[in-house]
């Protein structure tokens, strides 16, 4: 069995009524789980605490077809995550949860706090913890940095939240600008800005998506940017750095609200949208 979801765990000693322990024997020969994992999932759920679990609101499809309304609030989202990756209404910035607060990084260069109340259209957050914690040195691009996360990932079918915190040598960085209901997000990014700093000290936000899970989420690694003055932001097209400390957070468990606006209820989700993420997403803009 694997053993996911508890890499912080802590022992627990503690009795409980002979018909409370037949209940949990009934419920791990039915479930598969450990001892561990059956009384951590049940604690869980009773104390409405979640579990390594990724948190989503709307899909990368929905995207790629130009749904960009209110789905829900920044608050909701911090209702399940302390960290996390998004967007805001019509795609007018990059969004940033970064240790419990919500950024917005802008077309005009700036970055603010938003508050709670701030419509959320796409966004992916999780209570981090991290799994795992190594030292990255010499990075030499945006694909040398994915290539070295591979290799600290342990599988490719399973998400993974990514915090990178260092000094970056270079990074390139975009900011979606403002777009019309129902523009494709193709379209949309096509005259997005874009920024480049040099010696710039931030933290990096983001997560790994199995290629599998295409149409809910941008499949491979997708990064936010926020400086730790908090000065600039944006989603991260290029990198350089000779030293950064990675740290991250495997899960098997996503939650996924779907919103029901109407541009949602009828949109076509059913086509592939990779070619598409990988254009508007990527750093090779055709
Ligand atoms: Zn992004």
């Amino acid at each position: 069995m694997l053993q996911l979801g508890m890499p912080n765990s802590k022992p627990l000693t503690c009795a409980v009524p002979a018909g409370v322990r037949d209940a949990l024997r009934q419920r791990m020969e039915r479930t598969g789980e450990s001892l561990d994992q059956a009384v951590s999932a049940c604690l869980a759920e009773a104390l409405d605490v979640e579990l390594h679990s990724i948190f989503q609101v709307s899909t990368s499809g929905a995207l790629v077809q130009g749904v960009y309304q209110a789905a829900t609030t920044i608050g909701d989202v911090k209702r399940h995550g302390d960290f996390g990756l998004g967007t805001f209404v019509g795609l007018d910035g990059e969004g940033i949860l970064l240790d419990g607060r919500g950024y917005r990084a802008g077309s005009d260069g700036t970055v603010s706090e938003v508050p709670d109340s701030m419509p959320a259209p796409f966004w992916v957050a999780t209570k981090f913890r991290a799994d795992v914690r190594e030292t990255l040195d010499g990075i030499q691009s945006w694909a040398d940095l994915c290539a070295r996360l591979a290799a600290l990932r342990p599988s490719e079918n399973l998400l993974c939240a990514i915090r990178i915190d260092g000094v970056f040598d270079f990074i390139h960085v975009r900011v979606a600008c403002k777009a019309e209901s129902g523009v494709g997000l193709v379209e949309a990014t096509s005259h997005q800005a874009e920024f480049q700093f040099e010696n710039l000290e931030g933290t990096l936000v983001g997560f790994f998506t199995p290629t599998y899970v295409r149409t809910i989420n941008v499949p491979g690694y997708h990064l936010h940017l926020l400086s730790t003055d908090h000065q600039h932001g944006g989603h991260v097209l290029e990198v350089r750095a000779r030293s950064l400390r990675v740290a991250i957070h495997t899960t098997n468990d996503l939650h996924v609200v779907l919103p029901e606006s109407a541009a949602f209820l009828h949109a076509d989700l059913n086509a592939d949208p990779t070619a598409a993420l990988a254009r508007a997403e990527g750093a090779q803009r055709g």
